[in-house]
C-alpha cells in the first residue's frame, strides 16, 4: 500500500563529520549524497511506494544546542504535514533526544500516527554506522501501513532495533548501540529478523481531534538531593518569585535527610504558587511515600508524586504542564498519568 512519511532532521550524531574542532552536523544535501545507492538510485528509492517529504533545521546541531523553541518548532513543522502523512520521523542527536521525545508526547494529545524519533551512536559516513539501521527501522514505523505492521500512534524512539515509549526512554550509553532503555516500561516494538510491535502496550485511539498545546515554562529547576543537601537555596530562590517548579530527585522510594527546612521550602512555595515534583534518583522502580519515615515530609499539599517517571519525562512535563495550564490546575495534571509516562 502507498505510504507518506515526513522526515525532519535536525542534526546530531547521525550526519556528523569530523572536524579541526570535533565532530560537527553536516547538511541534508551532504547526507543524501552520501546515503547507500541502490541500482544508481539514492537509499530513499529502495521505498519507491512510500512517499518520502525531507525537512531540514536550518542550520542543523548537535542536539545540545536543542531548546524548548526548536520543540516548538518540530511540533509546528508535524502539525503542517500532519493531515498529508502517515507517519514522521526526526533525526536527532542522542544526547537530548529522550527530552524533546517526552516534551512531543505532552504536545500532541489523541495522536493517531507515529512520531518517530531516531539517531545515531557513529555517523552515517563512518563504516560501522548504526545509523542506517536505526534509519531504516524508524522508516518501518513511520511507514507501517505500507509494510502492513500495526500502527504506533504514540512519539516514540526507534534505536538499535527497538521501540522505545518516548516518554518512558532514558539515555543510558554514550557509545553503546544499545544507547537507550526504558527502564520502567516494556518495549513497544522489537525489530529483529521479524518485527513485533506490542499492541496490547500502545496508546489507545481516543477517536477525539489532535490537540496540541507548545508552551514550556523555563521557570523551573532539577535539583538532585545529596547526603546533608539542605534546601536553603530553593528556599531562597522561591521567596524571590524565580521558580515555579521545582524536580526533587529524592533517594530511593522518596526519602529525604531529616532535620533539614523541607517544611520551610513547603511553605514557601505554597506562599508563592510553585509546584514540586517528587521523583526518585534510581533509575528503576518508584516513589512510595510513606514507606521510610524519611519519606513522611513529602506528603505535602505541593508535592506531587512522580511516581516512576524518567528525569526528562518529570522535567518536560513540569516544565509543559505550567506553561499551558493555570496554577489551579497544575497539582492535577502533574498528578495524572497524561501520555503513558508513568504506571
Ligand atoms: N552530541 C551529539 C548530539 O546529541 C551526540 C549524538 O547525537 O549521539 O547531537
Amino acid at each position: 500500500m502507498q505510504s507518506s512519511v515526513y522526515i525532519l532532521y535536525t542534526g546530531g550524531t547521525f550526519g556528523m563529520k569530523n572536524t579541526t574542532e570535533g565532530l560537527q552536523p553536516s547538511t541534508w544535501d551532504e547526507i543524501i549524497a552520501y546515503l547507500p545507492a541502490i541500482k544508481n538510485q539514492n537509499y530513499f528509492h529502495y521505498y519507491s511506494e512510500i512517499d518520502f517529504t525531507f525537512d531540514t533545521f536550518e542550520p542543523v546541531v548537535d542536539s545540545s544546542d536543542i531548546t524548548p523553541n526548536d520543540w516548538q518548532r518540530i511540533a509546528q513543522s508535524i502539525e503542517k504535514n500532519y493531515d498529508q502523512h502517515d507517519g514522521f520521523i526526526i533525526i536527532h542527536g542522542t544526547d537530548t533526544l529522550a527530552y524533546t521525545s517526552s516534551a512531543l508526547s505532552f504536545i500532541f494529545e489523541h495522536l493517531t500516527k507515529p512520531i518517530v524519533l531516531t539517531g545515531a551512536q557513529l555517523p552515517i559516513f563512518h563504516p560501522r554506522t548504526d545509523g542506517i539501521v536505526n534509519l531504516s527501522n524508524a522508516i518501518y514505523i513511520a511507514g507501517y501501513k505500507h509494510f502492513s505492521l500495526p500502527c504506533i500512534p504514540e512519539v516514540c524512539i526507534c534505536f538499535n532495533d527497538d521501540v522505545l515509549r518516548g516518554n518512558r526512554a532514558v539515555k543510558t550509553s554514550t557509545n553503546d548501540f544499545e544507547g537507550f532503555s526504558s527502564p520502567n516500561f516494556d518495549n513497544l516494538a522489537h525489530l529483529e529478523q521479524n518485527i513485533t510491535i506490542n499492541t496490547h502496550l500502545l496508546q489507545k485511539n481516543t477517536n477525539l481531534p489532535l490537540d496540541i498545546k507548545s508552551t514550556f515554562s523555563h521557570r523551573v529547576v532539577n535539583v538532585t538531593v545529596f547526603p546533608g543537601y539542605n534546601p536553603e537555596i530553593l528556599i531562597d530562590l522561591v521567596s524571590k518569585g524565580k521558580l515555579e517548579g521545582i524536580v526533587l530527585r529524592t533517594f530511593g522510594a522518596g526519602n529525604l535527610p531529616s532535620g533539614k527546612r523541607w517544611d520551610d521550602l513547603f511553605t514557601t512555595c505554597k506562599e508563592n504558587n510553585t509546584i514540586i515534583l517528587a521523583t526518585t534518583q534510581c533509575p528503576n522502580g518508584k516513589i512510595e511515600l510513606g514507606q521510610y519515615a524519611l519519606s513522611n515530609v513529602l506528603k505535602n499539599a505541593v508535592v506531587v508524586d512522580g511516581k516512576d517517571i524518567t528525569p526528562e519525562a518529570a522535567l518536560t512535563k513540569l516544565m509543559w504542564v505550567i506553561g499551558n495550564y493555570p496554577y489551579a490546575e497544575r497539582i492535577g495534571m502533574l498528578s495524572r498519568n497524561l501520555r503513558g509516562e508513568t504506571s
